[in-house]
């Protein structure tokens, strides 16, 4: 959720180093530092603020070796002495970390709590480091095999020779530069031609010459992978906002799924692709579970088996039933979400087959995965999904479709990029952006894509939103209907058309505004938004969901917040 950016190699501007790390803005953090060898010690510079404050911090100083770090707190508050680096109480090393080390309270009090300062389960691993006879080496290696959790981990001492990376669950990477080597936990850091990304419990030694890695204490070897970041794509390119130039380009999106799936389609979805499985499971977190939602609705519709879709972080907990003849679907726009990964690691120990829906082709998902989905959305950098949740519901388009011809599905795919509009009338963002609090209400698809419209709202904008299936309103949430409150009524489904319609009736007959997200000519709310007609069932709920989304980001901005980067929230949540 946090980041690192390490170096080590030929003199340079800490401040290069710095701007590597506001790289990571995006995915959210609360406070942030950096640590360097100055006259032969550890020197750290943190601070509980915007990155920006580090640079000034920083102007002028050099460097052959430096960690630095956004914190996201899992453990302690945000002020400066919990933020990262953390130097050990001989100061003879600093380490950065992203995650959580769970055996933190174990350590500390077998260390001895008087050589703390700071309340985070960090501290642990670089205390523990003085505690370890040995190398340096040696001491991260023993150190690694002590700790409980999932962690990123880079490290130096105070020779200043040397960085030791480890990891477990949580991505680190390493690549050669002109000078040296940059280490960093996400790839959008690294503009070299190739990198390595660690395995799970590797540790590696980094010098300006070169990088080894050892795994349980032996030299390993590691292939490079061919780095195809395009840094381009995580330009604004003249929009104000990500999520505005995001929702943009969704159309461009379905585009590239079109074409990618052309190769990919029949690969991954045989006529009986799921005739041996008695059991599917969609997993997902936040968006990612209202995807699963509509992917496991519609499946259920074409196979007529039990498909159903799950909260990861309730799943994993719930005693499922898994065995070899269920297949998991996990849903992951990162692919790095913890309780999403903690689902994959019990499908696997529990012989069910795993696929994996994601944005990110080389996250650590994709190596729990018998089969692989890429959404092809890009690199989506606005912590609130938009591009990427209208991926994931095309690709449940294509695979709920699995028995059916691909040239049409693409072709399909195509016209409603076609169809995409990207404007939202300008009354609606005043009546919502005054609304005490606002409603979205649907039946079926229209339920879900409710409640992925409160989410949306709810988390950029800060507004008090829900999103209910219009035929729970009756059964409680009514009572909080009152005049001159929003409701959003969501109305594609053709099926259950009648009922939404009664609903928003039954609000408007309390004094609520309505507002109504509907491709049928004959329906009006105090103020309509017309989508346009389709006759592709699961496709509307992409067409429904564009001007919800560019409500939220709107309703935002004339609310003065940052749609990028919302409190509180990360844009990919590696901790539990
Ligand atoms: N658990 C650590 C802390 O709270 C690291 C959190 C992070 O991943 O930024 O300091």
């Amino acid at each position: 959720m946090c980041g690192i950016v390490g170096y080590v190699g030929k003199k340079i501007n800490l401040q290069t180093v710095i701007e590597k790390l506001q790289k990571l803005e995006y995915r959210g953090y609360d406070s942030a530092g950096i640590a360097f060898i100055k006259n032969k010690e550890i020197s750290a510079i943190k601070e509980a603020n915007k990155i920006d404050s580090l640079i000034n911090k920083t102007e002028g100083l050099q460097g052959r070796i430096c960690i630095s770090h956004t914190r996201w707190a899992t453990h302690g508050d945000v002020n400066v002495t919990n933020a990262h680096p953390q130097i050990s109480y001989k100061s003879n090393f600093a380490v950065v970390h992203n995650g959580i080390i769970e055996n933190y309270k174990d350590l500390r009090s077998k260390i001895g709590e008087d050589k703390f300062v700071s309340q985070t389960d960090t501290e642990s691993v670089v205390n523990l480091l003085e505690c370890i006879e040995g190398t340096s080496l040696e001491k991260v290696i023993k150190t690694s095999q002590q700790l409980k959790g999932r962690f990123a981990l880079a490290i130096m001492d105070k020779s200043g020779k040397n960085l030791y990376l480890s990891k477990k669950n949580i991505p680190l990477y390493v690549a050669k530069t002109n000078g040296g080597f940059i280490v960093a936990s996400d790839i959008s850091c690294i503009d070299s031609a190739e990198y390595y990304s660690l395995e799970d419990n590797m540790v590696a030694q980094v010098n300006k010459y070169k990088v080894s890695f050892y795994l349980n204490g032996q030299l390993v070897k590691l292939s490079p992978i061919k780095n195809t970041y395009n840094s381009e794509q995580i330009a604004l390119n003249g929009y104000k906002h990500f999520m505005e130039k995001e929702i943009a380009e969704t159309s461009k999106v379905l585009k590239n799924i079109s074409t990618r799936y052309e190769t990919l389609f029949n690969k991954l979805l045989e006529p009986d692709a799921f005739n041996k499985f008695s059991r599917i499971c969609f997993i997902g977190c936040g968006t990612a579970y209202h995807a699963s939602l509509l992917g496991a609705s519609w499946l259920k519709n074409k196979t007529h088996i039990s498909v159903e879709a799950y909260v990861a972080s309730e799943f994993r907990y719930s005693e499922p039933i898994i065995d070899e003849n269920t297949l998991i679907i996990l849903v992951s726009q990162s692919g790095e979400t913890a309780d999403t990964l903690a689902v994959a690691e019990m499908a696997k120990n529990q012989k069910a087959t795993v696929y994996a829906i994601t944005n990110c082709e080389h996250s650590t998902i994709v190596k729990f995965a018998d089969r692989v989905f890429p959404t092809c959305a890009g690199p989506e950098i606005a912590v609130a999904s938009t591009k990427a949740y209208s991926a994931m519901l095309a690709i449940m388009y294509l695979i709920s479709n699995y028995k059916s011809n691909y040239n049409e599905l693409s072709k399909n795919l195509k016209k409603v990029a076609e169809l995409i509009s990207n404007e939202i009338d300008s009354r609606i963002v005043d009546v919502i952006k005054n609304s005490k609090r606002v409603f979205f209400i649907g039946r079926v698809d229209d339920g879900v894509t409710s409640q992925e419209a409160a989410l949306k709202l709810k988390e950029i904008a800060y507004l008090d939103t829900y999103g209910y299936y219009a035929g729970e309103l009756k059964h409680g949430p009514i009572a909080l209907v009152e005049p001159g409150i929003a409701v959003c009524g969501i109305v594609t489904s053709e099926s259950i058309k009648d009922k939404t319609i009664n609903a928003i009736e039954e609000v408007k007959s309390r004094g609520a505004t309505t507002i109504i997200i509907t491709d049928d000519v004959n329906l009006e709310g105090d103020y309509t938004v017309r989508i346009p007609q389709i006759d592709i069932p699961e496709l509307k709920s992409v067409l429904a969901v564009i001007p919800l989304q560019l409500l939220a980001y709107k309703v935002t901005c004339e609310l003065n917040q940052n749609p990028d980067q919302p409190r509180n929230l990360a844009k990919s949540v590696t901790v539990e």
